[in-house]
């Protein structure tokens, strides 16, 4: 042993466990604030000791439940400092922490939590009804636990009152899984994408450096993203290992925004374009009202932020972070870094750099290969487009519960992602191979409403794409070749369709064509079909 030690070399046994995080946050930044705004206006102020404690006490209460480690705890929640306790509350006594994101439909809320064997789950109060109906679905679920109310189920903080926060955290090996997300795919149901302790410290370390995210113990950092959105960017971690103080606003308003960042002296905020775009249109709308000015960096990722966009936010002298990545990215795959010629491009060049996707960060490989023949490896040209691939120690490797791996020879992940890598290594997207629809940052399978709509008497042929649209980034349109001497109105077809997905999937607009393309293998060229409504302005469609 001692002989093998050697060989190994010889630094000290540290395990990359994401408990460290918080240890780390509390001990050296452990009066730095976190502060909850709540929907009804009113705010709870706590710290990164305080974080801790509360995990530590949250911890000790699983373990009262019969929590073991490796167990699956999920959350149902809104951002605030009591889903962040849970976070290291979960995974302190080696659970794996789930985050289910609300604003899935009850299939896909059935699916997962049954798929991922969830034993505790803990809500808010605003999302009551949804355990009200899926309670007598999900039988793996033996604790109900509520944030804000002791009602319908016992009071989180009761809960965790019970409990003194003398303990320690769950000792296990750094490759344990520690976070479980699921992303919605084209067809077929959710995957879970099962992160390591190691993975996830790795990507909270990538994270804070300055091309990613820059983050340190002066930022004051208003996640947007949702924390059941891709680890919420895996800002929770990151936070505690930058010791950044964190605004947390359970309702995500232009106006509630705006008054938290300014009151808060908030520095750095991540979220979608939807977001951002709100809260433009109130900085716009409203007398007296402007960008936040403590504000220094804007995170924007999880679709393409509109070069409009960019310019605003640049003229006003914020740093902006266009980031790509993927749930089974960690999310961070690029981000829109500074360019080593940074400073001798003229505003408008540095404006073109950010509408692109940016680098890879240290720890990430991208490369895009041929959309026909994926051994073949594309130039870096600039002008080569084709499927990327990406790899990585926070990289997915395999699915949750699936039989075989995800990734190609060499470890390569298919992102589903169309683009072109310029020479200095800038990821430009231009086109996805997966049949979904982005809109405000949640997933629309076109192939499920395809199959709805097909489903309809007169539809001979349907097919989805996403549009442009300004203010949820894509929305779906519905495109049909009705049966011959058949007909069917765009509000008969929607109704339709509402019957069978959910409300917010249920295309803006649909249009009746003659033929719809096809590739050479008779399948509908989704890619033509784009490029055909690329222009499309939605009001104008009957
Ligand atoms: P999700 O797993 O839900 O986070 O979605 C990941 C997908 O969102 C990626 O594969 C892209 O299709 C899309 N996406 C994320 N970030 C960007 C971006 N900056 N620009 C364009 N598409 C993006």
């Amino acid at each position: 042993m001692q002989q093998l030690r050697q060989t190994l070399g010889a630094m000290q046994d540290w395990k990359l466990r994401v408990t460290h995080l918080i240890d780390h946050a509390a001990r050296e930044h452990g009066s730095r604030e976190i502060v909850s705004r709540w929907a009804d206006g009113s705010e709870t102020r706590t710290d990164w000791a305080g974080v801790r404690h509360d995990a530590l006490r949250m911890t000790q209460a699983l373990r009262r439940l019969g929590i073991k480690p490796g167990d699956r705890i999920a959350t149902l929640a809104m951002n605030h400092h009591r889903h962040l306790v849970s976070w290291y509350g979960a995974v302190g006594v080696g659970g794996i922490l789930h985050t289910v994101n609300p604003r899935l439909f009850d299939d896909q809320l059935e699916f997962i939590v049954n798929h991922a064997e969830d034993r505790v789950m803990l809500f808010d109060k605003l999302w009551a009804p949804i355990i009200e109906r899926m309670k007598p679905r999900w039988p793996t679920v033996e604790h109900y636990i509520c944030y804000d109310s002791s009602e319908p189920a016992l009071h989180f903080e009761e809960w965790i009152g019970a409990e003194d926060g003398i303990a320690e955290w769950h000792d296990g090996d750094e490759r344990d899984p520690c976070m479980l997300c699921y992303t919605s795919g084209t067809t077929g149901n959710p995957k879970g994408v099962l992160y390591e302790h190691r993975s996830t410290m790795l990507h909270a370390l990538s994270a804070i450096s300055p091309p990613v995210f820059g983050m340190d113990c002066r930022s004051v950092m208003l996640p947007i993203v949702p924390m059941f959105h891709a680890a919420s960017w895996g800002l929770p971690w990151a936070g505690a290992a930058a010791g950044a103080k964190f605004v947390y606003s359970a309702v995500n308003d232009g106006a509630v925004l705006c008054d938290l960042m300014n009151r808060e002296k908030v520095t750095c905020s991540a979220g979608v374009p939807t977001v951002w775009l709100a809260l433009l249109q109130h900085v716009d709308t409203h007398n007296g009202s402007e960008i936040p000015p403590s504000l220094q960096t804007i995170v924007c990722g999880g679709s393409a932020m509109p070069r409009a966009m960019i310019e605003r936010f640049m003229r006003a002298g914020l740093r902006v972070a266009h980031a790509w990545g993927m749930t089974e990215t960690s999310p961070i795959g690029t981000t829109g870094a500074e360019t080593a010629n940074w400073n001798e491009l003229t505003f408008d060049e540095q404006v073109t750099v950010k509408a692109m996707q940016g680098r890879p960060p240290f720890g990430v490989e991208i490369r895009c290969v041929d959309l026909g023949d994926p051994e073949k490896v594309l130039p870096r040209d600039g002008v080569t487009s084709g499927a990327l691939q990406v790899r990585g120690p926070w990289i997915v490797k395999r699915y949750f519960k699936a039989d075989a791996d995800a990734v190609v020879a060499g470890q390569w992940f298919d992102t589903g992602d169309v683009g072109l890598i310029h020479p200095d290594g800038t990821l430009q997207l231009t086109d996805r191979t997966k049949d979904v629809i982005k809109s405000g940052g949640e997933w629309i399978s076109s192939v499920e409403l395809e199959n709805a709509a097909v489903g309809h008497p007169a539809v001979a042929e349907a097919a989805a794409i996403g549009v442009y649209h300004p203010k949820w980034d894509e929305r779906p349109l519905l495109v049909v070749v009705t049966k011959p001497d058949q007909q069917v109105s765009q509000a008969e077809l929607k109704a339709w369709l509402a019957q069978h997905v959910a409300k917010w999937w249920v295309p803006d607009a649909v249009a009746f064509v003659d033929q719809i393309p096809h590739t050479g293998t008779g399948k509908i060229s989704k890619k033509d079909l784009r490029e055909q409504f690329r222009e499309y302005v939605w009001d104008q469609v009957a």
